[in-house]
């Protein structure tokens, strides 16, 4: 049995192929895993727990609660466009939340998870929104707002970072390097999985005198992949679409 690993899927509903492709892996793959980890960006944008109501996301909470339901762990790490699920949500689809970074210990070895988007140090502008976003005034007052108010705040702010991200060089929207050396030191020379920059890729990092790997999970824009982790090491898998 295997642990496994997504992040990136950026579900909504009118993405209606990697929909299906979400729901099957769940039915399939997952269903036999020793666990399912979630690192972000599971939704292309969550609005708040309020809007479980709506007939997609719930669909999506019914099918991670029936994996759930049939013994599979499943653990959720917020990412840059979901930080706002909360509570309600963990309790109706049964995941757990993690924190960001969440360290571990799996088949004996230390495994740190990250969304990935704070080691994208290079992107002060970035940061910068990132650390407004994530306090408590930014939260209350967007949760305070009528959910089509809501909705329609964060499709401006994804244009406007949809419209930046063109203007920004590539080296700038990847991790830092040495943010990822610094991570990696503190935490104890860990392996590092992540998600985010959508570049996915096995790299071997060698920090005072340790070699850790570090695995980039892929987005899910065209087609479904997953990492598949067990006591021999992780590897890669892409789904058919
Ligand atoms: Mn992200």
């Amino acid at each position: 049995m295997s642990t496994l690993f997504i992040s990136d899927l950026h579900l909504c509903s009118g993405r209606p192929q990697i929909n299906r492709s979400f729901f099957g892996f769940l039915e399939r793959e997952a269903r036999s895993a020793s666990a399912l980890y979630i690192l972000g960006d599971l939704f292309e944008y969550w609005v708040g727990d309020d809007d479980l109501g709506d007939p997609f996301n719930a669909t999506v909470v019914a099918a991670l609660a029936r994996l759930v339901g049939g013994g599979v762990p499943t653990y959720l790490m917020h990412g840059n466009r979901d930080f706002v699920i909360g509570g309600a949500f963990a309790r109706a689809s049964g995941v757990t939340l993690l924190t960001d970074p969440a360290l571990l210990s799996l088949y004996g070895q230390p495994v740190l998870l990250m969304h990935g988007d704070t080691l994208c140090t290079l992107d002060q502008k970035y940061q910068a929104f990132r650390r407004e976003a994530r306090s408590e005034t930014w939260i209350r007052n967007l949760l305070g707002k009528p959910l089509a108010e809501r909705r329609a705040a964060i499709e401006a702010l994804r244009r406007q970072s949809e419209q930046e991200k063109r203007g920004k060089p590539a080296e700038i929207m990847d991790v830092a390097p040495a943010e990822v050396e610094a991570t990696l030191r503190r935490h104890g020379y860990p392996r590092l999985i992540h998600g985010h920059t959508h570049r996915p890729a096995r790299h071997v990092h060698t920090v005072d005198g340790h070699v850790c790997e570090r695995w980039v999970l892929a987005d899910w824009y065209q087609a479904g992949s997953y990492l598949a982790c067990d006591e021999s090491g992780c590897r890669a898998v892409q789904l058919k679409s």
